[in-house]
């Protein structure tokens, strides 16, 4: 069997299951409605949940005249600028940590980090639905990875028993317990209390990727958004390793992790996605420093909310197959792969752009519509979307 013959096979078979993917080219900015092939969409898939992918734009003209464009190296070569550090020091401010450390994207953060932390002989404790980039982190690091039903923490809790017991028989290795916050194609929120207190009790790492969550997760008073930790009232060591990303919520590029001085410290010399690889350029670090400025009001995550609460009203009162969702992320289940793929045709046909995910990025049998809402919707384009769903799905 050759190389073309694999590659061939594959591609085929992805088109016999209903499964390719295909890019769909933009011919316009990120922002509530897009432009595609001429047509213009109201678009629901993006994960700009706040608007401000179409915000900062000003913010980074004005920060490439003093910066100008490329870092020119990596961080620990001469890529580290003021713009990159002024960065850092707010997102710690901001989540709550003592330090944070900037990563060019949240695939490489989180590849860097479990696979710096972790080693042979270590066990890793996920949940199933966790992000392609966790799991991927853990083979890299060639510690022993179980994954555990997703949000059932009784599974988690046996398993953490069970490698207890062996610990006993002289089976060494540290235990790190990954997880996201919100589920990307589900919506669903684990609940990174009880995954706290879980590793506390069995002397575990804590990590959470808060994607999804940095920006719009808040404490009870509302005061900040400042993701899942505040989210869930528990203190930087009760959540040690906290993940965050800049191309969702925050509109732009990059990610960051926050911890503790010694575990920052610990991945600047260790984590190599961190060390071999160029720094962010440092005006998209000024333009994301003043999107963060943005996160202090309030409007935004409001608004955010009330069209969350608006859509699953409405969408239950159609009988539309939502899930168990509180966030932005409001999927359909749908179920067939083809069927998913041909309700999002339609939808398009009607001016509404909704994406239809399907295996391998959910399991068999589980395609859905993933719509995404956010901030800078109109209600009007929220009711357009929900007539169009009752007319596809009846
Ligand atoms: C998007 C996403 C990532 C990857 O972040 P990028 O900055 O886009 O590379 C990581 N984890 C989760 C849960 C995500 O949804």
């Amino acid at each position: 069997m050759s190389w073309n013959h694999r590659i061939h096979q594959a591609l085929q078979q992805r088109q016999q299951q209903h499964l390719q993917r295909q890019r769909q080219t933009l011919n316009s900015a990120q922002g509530p409605v897009v432009r595609l092939n001429g047509n213009a969409l109201i678009n629901f898939c993006s994960n700009d949940y706040l608007g401000l992918a179409g915000a900062g734009g000003k913010a980074l003209a004005a920060a490439t005249q003093q910066w100008q464009l490329g870092s020119g190296a990596s961080h620990l070569v001469c890529g580290h600028s003021s713009a990159h550090d002024e960065l850092e020091r707010a997102l710690a401010r901001h989540t709550g940590y003592p330090r944070a450390l900037l990563f060019s994207s949240g695939f490489m953060a989180n590849l860097g980090t479990i696979a710096a932390l972790a080693q042979r002989g270590d066990y890793i404790l996920q949940d199933k639905l966790n992000h392609a980039s966790l799991l991927d982190g853990a083979q890299l690091s060639r510690a022993r990875l179980q994954r555990y039903r997703h949000l059932d923490y009784r599974h988690l809790q046996q398993l953490l028993s069970d490698h207890s017991a062996g610990e006993s028989k002289g089976k060494g290795g540290e235990t790190l317990i990954v997880s996201d916050s919100i589920f990307s194609m589900d919506g669903d929120l684990a609940d990174v209390a009880q995954l706290s207190s879980l590793a506390q009790q069995h002397q575990a790492l804590l990590m959470i990727d808060d994607a999804h969550g940095f920006g719009i997760l808040e404490a009870a008073d509302q005061t900040s958004g400042g993701g899942a930790r505040a989210h869930f009232g528990l203190t930087a060591e009760q959540l040690p390793v906290y993940v965050g990303t800049l191309g969702k919520a925050l509109g732009g590029y990059g990610a960051f992790v926050a911890g503790s001085d010694e575990l920052i410290d610990y991945l600047i010399q260790f984590a190599r996605p961190y060390i071999y690889t160029t720094a962010l350029p440092p005006a998209l670090a000024e333009a994301m420093l003043a999107n963060l400025e943005l996160l202090q009001q309030p409007q935004r995550r409001q608004q955010l909310q009330q069209h969350i609460q608006y859509f699953r009203q409405q969408a239950a009162a159609l009988a539309l197959p939502l899930m168990p969702s509180q966030s932005a992320i409001q999927p359909l289940l749908i179920g067939d792969a083809r069927r998913a793929l041909h309700i999002s045709e339609q939808l398009k046909q009607r001016g509404l752009w909704v994406s239809a995910i399907r295996p391998p990025t959910v399991p068999d049998g589980s395609a859905r519509l993933r719509i995404t809402l956010t901030a800078s919707h109109s209600r009007d384009q929220i009711d357009r979307l929900l007539a169009a769903l009752a007319r596809v799905l009846e």
